[in-house]
């Protein structure tokens, strides 16, 4: 593997020298600049892909279908060597020379060799992070997902559980002073996902039209596999680890990794400090239509002094306004096309007609995590479809189902379509898929994709959609005190020590979330660091340049084009982005 890498960095150098030897007119240089980037990216991914089969697979890249890679010393040394090579590429590029698309994915493809780096040699989790070892889900993958013929794939699957046993005992020697988190939850999601080694691989091998033999040796295998994770649980349940590491970052490697993960503008303590502020102004601004509507809905009880105790009743009492259980479907499908004409007679943003957003139900291999979610094709499936995937209460026992569609009233439903589907994530998509980037499609920025559809939810309410209505505003300020209060409760878990007393406090008195969600969120922010904060980040970037724009051009500052222009660049960081599109604005003031 490292040889070919190698050999793919000789020959990039040299098409490099080549071309500044040439004496070309300059429009001919910027595109050979463009081109010779492009060429770069493609070896990049192929050489990627090499690197990190399963991860290729998950993309829908399956030429390495058949490999396990053992984590090991060695593992990592390539992965090193394939940062190295890379950024001395990186380095024989002119920058100043490329196309904004390649601006960004360069920035990307650097920051994902750093951040690569610096997991290795400073974060280190293949040491403190048991969860880090498991293969159930790609195997259950490999079953579960039809892009190849399921002989084809069954093939592959053996030989890739060639390498298991291998893989487990290579884990072992690499776990040094875990966390009991870490420990606990590899040894439920190892032990929890052996059954694809047992009844999924069994009923895929019924329906396979493979030899009897062949079948056997498969069998055979999966045995080895499973004796291989259920020893893995086993020796982690036995570990002596009487110092264990803390599941809490610490400041220094919070800080680096919200860098890494989310490449924001602002550092994870400027992040933090305008959560909290926010979470005043919400606060505030929520107990003042409280107070408005008090007459309204509760005219028969007093009013609390306490302001966040008001705040509650009222959100439970509008709460009680929401759609039956079987009518959830439809009422979202209903919603799709009135966001489209509010856009339009708002003049919002361009929504491209000819792809229309497909609802359907929510299909059997996710059911069980309710709600919505948008389902877009993988990079290397240009044309399947976009899916608005709505979960079905169908089955659930009455008060789980009342509690849920309370949770998911009749106005926060119409702030999850925003979110999801128009202008949020989907139209967001639309646009990406304009500019196609391969970098993009693969290391898509979660802060701007997240902060793109949560900032379009406050930005249809203050053209407002809902008529201005209290009662939206008051539900639209709970469900944005979630977002927020993800990054008070992530900061300060990992950064200020928050215990889980005053977490829960947190989540469930002052976001006014149940104690089921609370105690999740709890497990979650215990198990991982940074993602809570994409949302809040993202947003608030998005936002803050927004108005900062708005001062800027005065009189000549126009939403819609503000928004076509921001999604023109892609899914790539907030701060890019901005970067760019004021360097445009300068240009054309000259
Ligand atoms: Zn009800
Ligand atoms: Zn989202």
């Amino acid at each position: 593997m490292k040889k070919i890498f190698v050999a793919a960095v000789t020959c990039f150098l040299i098409a490099s020298c080549g071309n500044n030897n040439q004496t070309n007119t300059k429009t001919e240089t910027m595109q050979s600049d463009d081109s010779l980037f492009d060429a770069f990216k493609q070896n990049f991914v192929e050489d990627l892909w090499k690197m990190y089969p399963s991860w290729a697979s998950s993309q829908g890249y399956h030429k390495y279908d058949s490999l396990l890679v053992v984590p090991n010393d060695e593992s990592r040394a390539r992965e090193l060597a394939f940062c190295k090579g890379t950024s001395v590429m990186l380095k024989t590029l002119d920058l100043s020379k490329l196309s904004d698309n390649n601006k960004t994915d360069y920035y990307m493809i650097e920051n994902q060799i750093n951040s690569t780096e610096w997991a290795i040699n400073s974060f280190k989790s293949y040491e403190w992070n048991p969860s880090n070892y498991n293969i159930c889900g790609e195997f259950a993958e490999m079953l579960g997902n039809n892009y190849d013929s399921l002989d084809t794939r069954l093939h592959n699957f053996y030989l890739k559980m060639e390498n298991i046993p291998a893989y487990y005992e290579a884990a072992k020697k690499q776990i040094k002073n875990p966390t009991v988190e870490h420990t606990q939850l590899a040894i439920d999601q190892n032990l929890g996902g052996a059954s694809v080694f047992e009844t999924d691989l069994n009923d895929a091998l019924k329906k396979s039209h493979l030899s009897t033999q062949e079948k056997e040796q498969i069998t055979t295998r999966a045995k080895e596999a499973i004796v291989a994770i259920k020893d893995f649980a086993a020796w982690l349940k036995n570990l002596k680890n009487e110092t264990p590491r803390s599941f809490r970052l610490g400041k220094e490697l919070y800080a680096k990794k919200f860098e890494y993960d989310i490449q924001s503008g602002y550092t994870a303590d400027e992040i933090y400090q305008k959560a909290i502020k926010h979470k005043a102004e919400l606060h505030q601004q929520m107990f003042d239509i409280t107070k408005q509507l008090w007459s309204k809905y509760l005219s028969d009880k007093k009013m609390p002094e306490n302001k966040l105790e008001a705040i509650k009743m009222m959100i439970d009492k509008l709460s009680l306004h929401h759609v039956k259980a079987d009518s959830f479907q439809t009422a979202i499908e209903h919603q799709i096309p009135l966001l489209v004409d509010f856009i339009k007679q708002k003049d919002l943003i361009y929504i491209d007609p000819s792809k229309p957003l497909v609802v359907r139900k929510e299909p059997a291999y996710m059911a069980g995590v309710a709600g919505a979610s948008i389902s877009a094709p993988g990079p290397y499936d240009k044309n399947g479809n976009t899916y608005y995937n709505v979960g079905s209460l169908s089955g659930w026992d009455k008060e789980k189902a009342e509690s849920y569609l309370r949770e998911y009233n009749y106005y926060i439903l119409q702030i999850l379509n925003i979110h999801e589907a128009i202008p949020g994530h989907y139209t967001q998509l639309v646009y990406a898929n304009q500019s196609p980037s391969i970098i993009k499609s693969i290391f898509g920025n979660g802060a701007m994709v997240e902060g793109w559809a949560v900032y379009t939810e406050r930005m249809m309410l203050e053209s407002g959609y809902g008529n201005n209505e209290p009662e939206m505003w008051l539900m639209y300020y709970k469900w944005n005190l979630r977002t927020t209060c993800n990054t008070i409760l992530d900061y300060g878990v990992h950064v200020n020590n928050l215990s889980k007393d005053d977490a829960l406090n947190l989540l469930i008195n002052e976001a006014f979330q149940q104690k089921a969600e609370a105690e999740g969120k709890w497990k979650r922010v215990s198990v991982t660091q940074v993602q809570l904060c994409s949302y809040f980040t993202g947003y608030t970037e998005i936002y803050d340049f927004r108005e900062e724009l708005k001062k800027k051009m005065g009189d000549k500052f126009n939403l819609k084009q503000f928004h076509e222009k921001f999604l023109s660049y892609g899914s790539a960081p907030v701060k890019y982005i901005k970067t760019l599109m004021l360097a445009d604005l300068d240009k054309e003031k000259k």
